[in-house]
């Protein structure tokens, strides 16, 4: 029935400056007429009754009733003022009538026990998140890390059920098995939740001491991750299961590792590859030959050209880091640094200045053409 919404006001007959309390007898007498339980297998009545939980819902929010009135049902669509979905009906019309009294008590009983019965007695544990530092080795080659958290783990002692060891599941004495307990507020009788049974009708006879019956516990517990070749830093590892444990043998939620790589000594990294620089000395750069540079794995042999210039950029090809989940390899990029020597002795300068000599104008292709293109500057 995807037609269009129905004013609110108009669902429940009433109009637009009804009072709270005339909202709520409008409720109750159609609620009665269309409930579920009456109009068995009528889907034009259960339309009704879902339409009138919502109005309702609605109506008899100060807040949310403000921006109806404002905006009309577009206050409570995707990206309106109101998130989150409306109550479940049947836990208005619970409210509206609370138990046995008045109406017509028969109805509310199966609704009761209807409900018990749908409770769940489990709840899923909560995903948790740890942020682990790992170094650019690790990152680029793979690593089995084991990890320590506390955080709430299945109880050793119960098995996560909650109940002591031999002991039964019997009917909760709070409410009887129902579910819900009555309350009185003001002129109405209210159903609430169970607080000892959660709503669940039936608890352990004995609840584990370790515990208290939750069935888990806050304890330290070792973790196995596995870091896979090649991951980039902010990476998020999902590790299944491995969050808190859930409430009476519910399901474990799961663990989210955050990745961080911390710099490193030598290399930078850029997706797969790696970068660094390493300073050669003047004379090697002009006469040419093999320098070691380092490699994430070892080392490797870097052949200079003669002349070489300072600044130039050199690529070992697949010395990078692998493609995570992949075969290929980035490359290592080395920038060579020329270093100027600081200090001479006697003999070095002597022999400097001697080569220098010799060289004259020669031998600075660079230079000459530099002050070529600078002469206008030069007055
Ligand atoms: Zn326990
Ligand atoms: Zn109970």
């Amino acid at each position: 029935m995807a037609t269009k919404k129905r004013d609110y006001y108009e669902v429940l007959g009433v109009g637009r400056s009804t009072s709270e309390e005339e909202i709520k007898r409008a409720y109750r007498k159609l609620a009665v007429k269309f409930h579920p339980d009456k109009n068995p297998d009528d889907p034009y009545a259960e339309e009704k009754f879902k339409e009138l939980g919502e109005a309702y819902d609605v109506l008899m929010d100060a807040d949310k009733r403000a921006a109806y009135d404002r905006f009309g049902h577009a206050a409570f669509e995707q990206g309106g003022g109101f998130r989150g979905g409306f109550h479940d009906p049947f836990d208005i019309f619970r409210e509206v009538f609370g138990g046995g009294g008045g109406i017509s008590g028969g109805i509310f009983e199966t609704f009761f026990g209807g409900v018990a019965a749908r409770g769940e007695d489990r709840q899923r544990g909560a995903d948790l998140r740890y942020d682990m530092q790992i170094t650019l080795e690790e990152a680029a080659f793979g690593a089995e890390k084991e990890i320590e958290v506390r955080k709430l783990d299945i109880c050793d002692k119960c098995g996560g059920t909650g109940a002591e060891s031999g002991s039964r599941s019997i009917n909760c004495p709070v409410c009887g098995g129902r579910g819900q307990v009555m309350s009185s507020r003001g002129f109405f009788q209210v159903s609430q939740t169970c607080p000892r049974c959660r709503g669940v009708g039936h608890i352990v006879e004995k609840a584990c001491r370790a515990c208290e019956g939750e069935g888990r516990l806050e304890k330290p517990s070792r973790i196995k991750l596995k870091i896979p070749a090649g991951i980039a830093d902010g990476s998020r590892l999902r590790s299944p299961r491995n969050g808190e444990a859930g409430i009476r043998g519910g399901p474990q939620g799961d663990l989210y590792v955050v990745v961080h790589v911390q710099e490193h000594k030598i290399f930078q990294r850029n997706q797969d590859n790696l970068y660094c620089e390493v300073p050669i000395p003047f004379s090697l750069a002009t006469l040419g030959g093999e320098v070691p540079v380092p490699t994430l794995e070892a080392k490797a042999n870097l052949k200079i050209p003669a002349g070489t210039q300072s600044g130039q950029m050199f690529k070992l090809r697949g010395k990078g880091v692998v493609h995570v989940n992949g075969r290929e390899h980035g490359d290592l990029l080395v920038r060579v640094m020329v270093e100027v020597p600081t200090r001479l002795n006697d003999e070095q300068r002597a022999k400097l200045q001697e080569f220098a000599e010799l060289c004259g104008e020669e031998n600075t292709p660079l230079r000459k053409s530099f002050f070529e293109r600078a002469k206008e500057f030069f007055h």
